[in-house]
C-alpha cells in the first residue's frame, strides 16, 4: 500500500537501508529533511558525498582519514614501536577517548570468521606483518572477545611469535561479545594496562 508519494517513500526507504534505523525512525527523519530549509538539506547531502569522495584509508594503520597519514600516525609524540591491533576504526576511537594510549594503532577491518567464510586473506593482517618489519617493540591485540575476535586474536600471535616480538592481549573483563566501542572508557584502561603476554 503507498501511503506517500514516491519520492518520500523513496526517501524512508533509503534511511531505512542505514544501520541501527528503523521504519519508525526513518520515517521521522524524512519527514525532518523534508521541513528543512533547502540549504541545509544540500549542505547535509554535499556532506556526506564528499566524506564519501576524500576519505580514504591511513597509510600506515590503515584507520579512516582524509590525509595520507592520519593524527595518529602523523603524530611525533605516539611511540610507533607499539603497535595496538583493533578490528575497526571505531574501536580505535574507542581507545583514542580514554586519552591515555601513546602508541599507535593498526586497523584490521574485520575478523577472521570462518563461519561467515571469512579467513586471514580478508582482514589486513599483510599489511601487519610488513609493518612489523620495522622496529617494533610490542604488538598489543585488542580485538573483540568475540569467538571471530579470539580467533584472529589466536592467529595474530602465532604470525608474530617467531618475529621475537612482544606479542600481548588486552585483558578479559571486557564482556565476552562485547563490542570495544560500546565499553566504558575505565573498563577499557583497565584491559590495556592488564593486558598479558601470549
Ligand atoms: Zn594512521
Amino acid at each position: 500500500m503507498e501511503y506517500y508519494s514516491s519520492q518520500i517513500s523513496l526517501l524512508i526507504e533509503q534511511l531505512a537501508s542505514l544501520p541501527g534505523i528503523g521504519g519508525k525512525t526513518a520515517q521521522r527523519l524524512a519527514f525532518h529533511i523534508i521541513d528543512m530549509p533547502k540549504e541545509r538539506v544540500e549542505k547535509l547531502a554535499d556532506t556526506i558525498v564528499k566524506a564519501k569522495q576524500t576519505i580514504r584509508y591511513c597509510s600506515q594503520c590503515l584507520t579512516l582519514t582524509d590525509r595520507e597519514l592520519c593524527p595518529v600516525c602523523s603524530n611525533p609524540a605516539r611511540d610507533q614501536k607499539t603497535i595496538m591491533v583493533v578490528e575497526n576504526p571505531r574501536d580505535m576511537s574507542a581507545y583514542e577517548k580514554t586519552g591515555k594510549y601513546e602508541g599507535v594503532y593498526h586497523v584490521l577491518h574485520g575478523a577472521i570468521s570462518p563461519m561467515l567464510g571469512i579467513g586471514p586473506a580478508d582482514i589486513r593482517l599483510k599489511e601487519l606483518m610488513h609493518r612489523l618489519e620495522k622496529d617494533v617493540d610490542e604488538v598489543i591485540i585488542a580485538t573483540n572477545s568475540s569467538l571471530e575476535g579470539e580467533t584472529t586474536a589466536m592467529y595474530i600471535s602465532k604470525l608474530v611469535k617467531p618475529t621475537g616480538i612482544k606479542v600481548s592481549r588486552i585483558a578479559s573483563g571486557v564482556p565476552v561479545g562485547g563490542d570495544l566501542e560500546y565499553i566504558d572508557e575505565v573498563t577499557l584502561l583497565r584491559a590495556l594496562e592488564g593486558r598479558v603476554e601470549l
